[in-house]
């Protein structure tokens, strides 16, 4: 009998779809305003320094072999890691309350988070912002947790709708999670000012409400390590246990290499210890053990101190780029008079933009200028350069017409 013949034809991702449209059109002036990763100004994948050094000086040393790890990982990478987000002089990681993991990716952690929290912490449900990155909602669905939304994003503002928020975190039921963007949102790039987190923080308190926290831009933000863990840090600090997904994709370029952490933020180390046994009970029907490659090199890096510097600095330039082309590419929007106000451009931050485009404005700077993005609004900042920022201006002023 057929076995799988009853299938049906699943839709593809629609980012996945927009890279393979992009590739599709042969159009010289094509723009790529969909892609999750950096580009160079010449358009091009950027291999951190650091990141090839490190890697070199792995494949020197005689010691390096291709054992297994274990199931928690490379525990020098997970411990840096842990510093990295948290801060080394943090309570946290100085009383060794702290149950940390290695992940696949920032995916990984959040997928071994949100089984975690279905096992142990019977939530009532999880609050995720609207809009948010797709894939939240399908692996906390996946995890068995229902998924409710809180609004964020305030179309008229064009920043965040924090009124909206506080209210919808005020209704939480009891037991709920609430998943938090730690900087540069994705896909609106507007977060929270610190008086506005700490607002969240008040009413999360009040309610007894569990962080969850997603840092997948931790330094690509603002080009700091320390204000892009700003929220995170302080949460910590006003005695909030959390849960935190980590990914090292976008601040060390490792995008393939799939290198990330999940850190569960506890009272006691003794309640610490207990999590990471369970945490391995997790992992280990899943796949056993995490690879070892993007481990080796993202602890390298944070454990050389030129290699760190060398790091911190091209993720200085790497995020200097980007806020340099939201400047370049809100000055031409006003140069070749653009209607309405675009100085959203330059308040966002991160990798992704909302331009407030609606789907059919969309469909033009696709169809009619081959600006390829998400029909959201998202573009990408990383997909502009100074050889396209006119033609991606022009494209927008046409779009709203
Ligand atoms: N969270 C957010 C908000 C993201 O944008 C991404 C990457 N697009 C991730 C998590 C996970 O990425 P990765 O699995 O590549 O670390």
């Amino acid at each position: 009998s057929d076995k799988f013949g009853h299938i049906k034809l699943a839709p593809d991702d629609a980012i996945l779809q927009t890279a393979i449209a992009f590739r599709n059109d042969s159009h010289t002036d094509k723009v790529n305003l969909g892609v999750g990763a950096y580009r160079t100004d010449e358009g091009k994948p950027l291999l951190f320094r650091a990141v090839k050094e490190a890697e070199k000086q792995i494949l020197a040393d005689p010691a390096t072999n291709k054992e297994y790890l274990g199931i928690d990982g490379h525990l020098k990478f997970n411990k840096l890691a842990q510093e990295l987000l948290l801060g080394e002089s943090s309570s946290a990681v100085l009383e060794k309350r702290v149950a940390s993991v290695q992940t696949i990716s920032g995916t990984g952690s959040l997928r071994i988070g949100a089984e975690f929290l279905s096992m142990f912490f019977n939530p009532s449900c999880v609050l995720i912002s609207r809009p948010t990155w797709g894939n939240h909602i399908t692996i906390f669905e996946r995890a068995r947790i229902p998924v409710k939304y809180y609004p964020y994003w305030n179309p008229k503002t064009k920043g965040v709708d924090i009124e909206g928020m506080i209210n919808a975190l005020n209704d939480a039921p009891e037991k709920s999670i609430v998943l938090l963007h730690a900087c540069a949102h994705n896909p609106t790039g507007v977060d929270p000012t610190p008086d506005q987190w700490e607002r969240i923080a008040d009413v999360m308190a009040r309610k007894d409400l569990l962080p969850y926290f997603d840092s997948a831009y931790q330094g690509f933000a603002t080009g700091s390590i320390e204000r892009d863990a700003f929220a995170i840090r302080m949460f910590i600090s006003r005695g909030f246990q959390c849960v935190i997904s980590q990914s090292f994709a976008k601040n060390m370029g490792l995008y393939g290499e799939r290198i990330g952490a999940l850190h569960i933020v506890c009272r006691t180390s003794e309640i610490a210890d207990k999590v990471l046994s369970q945490l391995k009970i997790v992992i280990r029907p899943m796949y056993s053990n995490p690879p070892m490659h993007g481990a080796l090199i993202a602890a390298k890096v944070l454990e050389d101190p030129a290699l760190k510097n060398i790091w911190l600095s091209e993720l200085e330039q790497v995020s200097q780029r980007i806020i340099q082309m939201r400047r370049v590419l809100l000055e031409e929007l006003v140069r070749i008079e653009t209607p309405g106000d675009w100085t959203h451009i330059t308040s966002q931050i991160g990798m992704f933009s909302f331009t407030g485009l609606s789907p059919a404005q969309c469909e033009n700077m696709i169809k009619k200028w081959h600006c390829y993005m998400l029909t959201n609004g998202r573009i990408s900042m990383a997909g502009i350069n100074s050889r396209n920022y006119q033609h991606v201006a022009r494209a927008i002023k046409d779009s709203l017409q």
